[in-house]
């Protein structure tokens, strides 16, 4: 059993590995920023060690946190946003992977959106995200103002998730989104559809000036 264990850590790890050179590769995570994480059980998951590029992570940078991110059996230090990893699995049973980039369309985009929500419609790509199965459903990606103080800011998402119906996203304001998924390619899809609709809609808002 301790050996099925090992190996599935393996491949969480790889497929996190793999996730950050995609990403450095479409330059989502730039200057070490971003992070990305793996759920392992109820009580525990992977996550990027702090202050690393996506593009070149190895097994060693990659740490155990407790489901309230505190780092288990490591000396290592995870990122402060790990409390937003802890947030995501616990109101999303079904998220296997949760991903944070810092790309340029959604740091863009939320400088101008800098609250509320962005308002997707009328895109077929909307039904990139799990549960849509048509462009006919708006699909609305919550913005929240930046901040340094992750318990607040955690806080802030927890009380918005309660009066919502569904969220596949978030974004925080200048800084970065976060998506989460069931299986590693449903959450890369959910990256790149992200990214997608937002560069279409900067491009919108250009075109429409
Ligand atoms: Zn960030």
């Amino acid at each position: 059993m301790a050996t099925m264990v090992t190996l599935d850590q393996e491949q969480l790890k790889q497929d996190l590995i793999d996730t950050g050179r995609w990403i450095d590769g479409n330059r989502w995570c730039p200057a070490t920023s971003g992070n990305l994480s793996a759920w392992l059980d109820a009580e525990q998951f992977l996550i990027t060690v702090s202050g690393k590029g996506k593009g070149e992570l190895t097994p060693d940078d990659l740490m155990t946190v407790d489901a309230s991110g505190n780092p288990v059996n490591t000396p290592k230090r995870p990122s402060a946003e790990t409390l937003l990893h802890s947030l995501i699995y616990r109101r999303f049973p079904q998220a296997r992977y949760v991903f944070h980039t810092h790309s340029i369309y959604g740091t863009l985009i939320s400088r101008v959106i800098w609250s509320g929500e962005i308002v997707f419609r009328n895109y077929e790509l909307q039904k990139a995200f799990a549960g849509i199965d048509t462009h006919e459903v708006a699909l609305k990606v919550p913005v929240f103002g930046n901040s340094q103080d992750m318990v607040a800011l955690a806080q802030e998402v927890d009380t918005h998730l309660d009066s919502v119906q569904s969220c596949q996203a978030f974004i925080l304001a200048g800084h970065g989104l976060y998506t989460w998924g069931s299986t590693v390619k449903e959450t890369r899809r959910h990256i790149e559809a992200l990214e997608f609709l937002l560069e279409c809609e900067y491009k919108s808002m250009l075109l429409l000036k």
